[in-house]
């Protein structure tokens, strides 16, 4: 059988904001919801090689080779992202595949210099065969047995997948993009069924790293809490991480460049509900709705 390889978006080999202590962070291409509010929406599609993008690049960084393959040569890109705003498939031809041992390979170089990984996206869990084998292979490493493992995930993924998963790492940071389904259908573009599944796998596991809550006033639905989200939350331990992502308009483009920014007191609002349902160790991001970004 073929090892797997992954289609990368970017590595940053340092990272203070994507889970505690310093980071390596290696954002997947692909995802699967297709959220409205996104700030990198060219992370989501995968280049299906059509080689619109070609053209426009003023560098000529971007070609077609022998296999209809489009090849990104990193070295003439000026990064100026002509070719994102160009793909009509939320796509990047600025991706790179790495085998396991790749991967691997950089981890260890970076091992003097970090605390742990962060698989993030994209969705990582969309290329969960590679994750699962490069998970593997780092915690048999010597090297890097012990560094610790986060994934940052929206939950779609199964219940079988994550009973695979969840042994290879230490948590997940869970995205909570909406609460009832039909909103977390307007926003994303599927329901979120199996999202509040995975919440109470990661609860009942307990591998839930952080809960992250997307704020956006007038559009999701934490403000006024509803009786079931409060219910949930007063069966969380006191001292879960959560996180409220509070939004902003940086990088996003399409209608949600027209939704309104999470101002301090939409923030501190939920921040107080929190508060009453018991949850002590909450953060509050400054200026940012995410962790960090792929930017290169
Ligand atoms: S990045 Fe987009 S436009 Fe460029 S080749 Fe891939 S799919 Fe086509
Ligand atoms: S970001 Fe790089 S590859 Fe894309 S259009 Fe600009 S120079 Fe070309």
């Amino acid at each position: 059988m073929n090892s797997p390889s992954a289609i990368i978006n970017k590595i940053l080999t340092f990272s203070a904001v994507d889970g505690p202590g310093n980071r390596l962070v290696v954002f997947f291409q692909g995802c699967n919801l297709a959220c409205l509010n996104c700030h990198n929406p060219y992370t989501m599609g995968r280049c299906n090689d059509c080689g619109d993008c070609i053209p426009h690049c003023p560098q000529q960084a971007l070609s077609m080779d022998d296999t209809g393959t489009v090849r990104w040569d990193a070295d003439l890109c000026s990064q100026c992202d002509t070719c994102l705003s160009v793909c009509t498939f939320s796509a990047s031809p600025k991706t790179l595949r790495y085998s396991v041992s790749e991967l691997l390979d950089v981890v260890q170089d970076n091992t003097p210099f970090i605390s742990g990984i962060t698989l993030s996206g994209g969705e990582a869990t969309t290329q969960l065969p590679f994750i699962l084998a490069f998970l593997t292979a780092l915690r048999t490493n010597p090297a890097t047995a012990a560094l610790s493992c986060l994934v940052d995930s929206n939950g779609l993924l199964g219940k079988t997948a994550w009973q695979q998963l969840l042994p290879l790492v230490d948590g997940v940071m869970l995205d909570i993009k909406a609460w009832h389904t039909d909103q977390h259908k307007a926003i994303t573009g599927s329901h979120n069924h199996r999202v509040k599944a995975s919440l109470d796998q990661l609860i009942r596991s307990k591998k839930l790293a952080e809960l992250r809550f997307l704020l956006i006033p007038s559009v999701t639905d934490f403000d006024p809490p509803p009786d079931d989200l409060l219910l949930m939350l007063r069966g969380l331990s006191p001292e879960t991480p959560i996180r409220i992502n509070g939004f902003q308009h940086h990088g996003v483009v399409g209608a949600a460049a027209f939704w309104p920014p999470a101002q301090s007191d939409d923030i501190s609002r939920f921040q107080q509900v929190l508060h009453s349902a018991g949850l002590l160790n909450v953060k509050i991001p400054v200026h940012t709705e995410k962790m960090s970004l792929p930017f290169r």
